[in-house]
């Protein structure tokens, strides 16, 4: 018979065994290895790899912009902290070097776009300060995204060789997902009909989309949100979109939303709500992951071509 004594001593000795148990195989640093990445969407992709061994801060946060962005002394004490700097390369942030610079850091900065063929854009529009310039926008095709997390991986197990088997099975259930996810792309948007294929968003973040599942986007800014569209841009996009029936106009979370409702109201094209190009949205939105935003534009878009 067991008394209440005997069954209290029985439970400790249970939990101290529990406790004792999975020492071993899946052991932990001392602290977590603490990264920086430079904006919410790659910080989304970091933590996804890391899991609990990792701390992820962010340096621009969610629905920030980072082609604007003016970091702070904190800021500089956070990289100065990091373990890793992760950043997404391809002149997206302007202001990191000098941030990195002044924050006297001796981590390695990660690109993590290292290996993704940069698509140059033309400076159609015949503005020679984007003519030829690398667009950094390459997270929009989930098969870019791919890269990242890859990059991401070999740079936590340099930095982290214990955590290896880790970051390996982290990253490898994070890419079956984002294979799942570009079929969902390609699915939704083979039932798109081909000639409704267009929309207009006010900055031109969504070339490697385009390129990747054939949705043409056609924007009233360059690759940086840093260039305001001229008088001139506004008046010939009013013409194409008139002139080819261009079916919805597309906000952004990080920019100005007053240029494109005036394209609308001159076009009669519908407001197809709101893409998230350059940032997740904050805890309350419908975009915290990455996996979300692309889902999220994906189902704006649809609702708004699909006729
Ligand atoms: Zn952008």
């Amino acid at each position: 018979m067991l008394t209440r004594r005997n069954a209290i001593a029985a439970a400790v000795a249970t939990a101290l065994c529990v406790a004792a148990a999975p020492a071993g195989a899946q052991e932990q640093p001392k602290g977590k290895l603490k990264v920086i990445a430079s904006f919410s969407i790659l910080g989304d992709l970091v933590k996804n790899v890391g899991g609990d061994r990792v701390e992820v801060g962010t340096l621009v946060g969610p629905n920030g912009n980072a082609h604007v962005y003016a970091p702070s002394p904190a800021d500089a004490k956070r990289v100065a902290d990091a373990k890793l700097v992760f950043v997404n390369g391809l002149g997206f942030e302007g202001w990191l070097e000098r941030l990195v610079k002044a924050s006297g850091t001796k981590a390695p900065v990660i690109v993590a776009t290292k290996g993704i063929k940069p698509r140059e854009r033309a400076g159609e529009r015949g503005q020679d300060h984007d003519h030829g310039q690398a667009d950094p926008h390459a997270w929009q095709s989930v098969a870019n995204a791919k890269v990242y997390v890859a990059n991401v991986r070999d740079a936590l197990i340099a930095a982290d060789p214990a955590g290896k088997a880790v970051y390996e099975a982290n990253a490898a259930a994070y890419l079956a997902k984002l294979d799942a996810l570009e079929r969902e792309v390609r699915e939704v948007i083979a039932k798109i009909p081909a000639d409704r294929r267009k929309v207009i968003t006010s900055h031109d973040a969504f070339g490697y989309f385009e390129a990747a599942y054939g949705i043409a986007f056609i924007a009233l800014q360059g690759v940086s949100t840093e260039a305001e569209a001229s008088a001139r841009d506004v008046a010939a996009i009013i013409a194409q979109v008139k002139k080819q029936k261009i079916a919805a106009v597309f906000l952004e979370n990080v920019t100005d939303p007053r240029l494109v409702e005036q394209i609308a109201r001159e076009t009669g094209a519908k407001i197809g709500g709101t893409l998230y190009s350059d940032a997740l949205t904050g805890d309350k939105g419908d975009a915290t992951t990455y996996i979300d935003l692309i889902r999220h534009n994906l189902k704006q878009l649809a609702a708004a071509l699909e006729s």
